[in-house]
């Protein structure tokens, strides 16, 4: 970790805390893995409270409330899931923080099972810097509406928005160095020439209500396109995601038209942008 404070990373620290502020709560036993996302989400300007287990998270929810919980899933006294059960179970849903799984080794079938018990999504372990940001950038203070209530209540507060915010990947620029414009064209490619593949998964998934394969390619078109920068896409794509999970197909193909609209945009902002 460099603490110099004129390399390019440290401009985008600053941005990212001022950016999307947010109170994050980290669950996990493990010492080393403490440091390590605290570290983590202190060179991006976050300062994380840390508890050991789930009985620890269930008290402090009672003193403070949080945006977003980095929560283990294997804690002794009480793990992530039971921990996550309880806070879904008994708290307003206006304080429900956005639950985060952190988890080594997930199985087939894990991510289903988290998301079941109301999980918002997971990082695997070691956590992964990109995967880190991607969850921060969905990541809303309590109080400002959900993404899916975005995407439904008023398709039109996205329109206004431009397709592409251009200052993710010129700071993804700025991160990577000498090679980094041809990375970014590479990365520019490969979002141009897989999200149609995605979008006509989704399409067949709906068709065939087959609920787990439509989250998970709604959810890898929502990463890849906040990755890019594209959040307005990636908010319609979280929409899906979380109708899926609730078994339904029901307004699905309204949320795939919006899809195909905004991709079109992203597709043409990205071209004129970075290619
Ligand atoms: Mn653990």
């Amino acid at each position: 970790m460099q603490n110099n404070s004129n390399s390019p990373s440290s401009k985008l620290d600053r941005e990212m805390g001022l950016k999307f502020p947010l109170k994050i709560l980290i669950a996990e036993d493990n010492i080393i893995n403490q440091k390590v996302v605290v570290n983590l989400l202190s060179r991006l300007g976050y300062q994380a409270d840390v508890v050991n287990n789930g009985l620890e998270v269930l008290d402090i929810l009672k003193q403070k409330l949080y945006d977003l919980i980095l929560m283990d899933i294997q804690m002794p006294e009480m793990g992530g899931e039971d921990a996550t059960q309880l806070i879904r179970k008994n708290m307003p849903v206006h304080q429900q923080p956005r639950i985060v799984a952190l988890t080594a080794n997930a199985m087939k079938g894990d991510r289903e099972r988290f998301l079941a018990i109301g999980m918002d999504d997971y990082l695997s372990k070691p956590i992964n810097f990109e995967d880190l940001l991607n969850v921060l950038t969905i990541s809303k203070p309590l109080g400002q509406a959900s993404p899916i209530a975005q995407a439904q209540s008023s398709p039109s507060t996205a329109d206004e928005r431009p397709a592409v915010d251009p200052s993710v990947l010129e700071e993804f620029k700025e991160l990577m160095g000498d090679d980094a414009q041809e990375m970014v064209t590479d990365l520019v490619d490969l979002y141009i020439s897989n999200s149609p593949m995605l979008i006509e998964q989704m399409r067949r998934q709906i068709a065939a209500r087959r609920f787990p394969e439509l989250q998970r390619a709604a959810h890898t078109l929502k990463g890849n396109s906040n990755q890019l920068g594209a959040a307005p896409l990636g908010e319609i794509c979280f929409a899906m995601e979380k109708l899926a999970k609730s078994g339904s197909v029901e307004g699905a193909e309204a949320i795939l038209a919006q899809i195909e609209t905004e991709f079109q945009k992203v597709q043409k902002e990205l071209e004129a942008k970075f290619l």
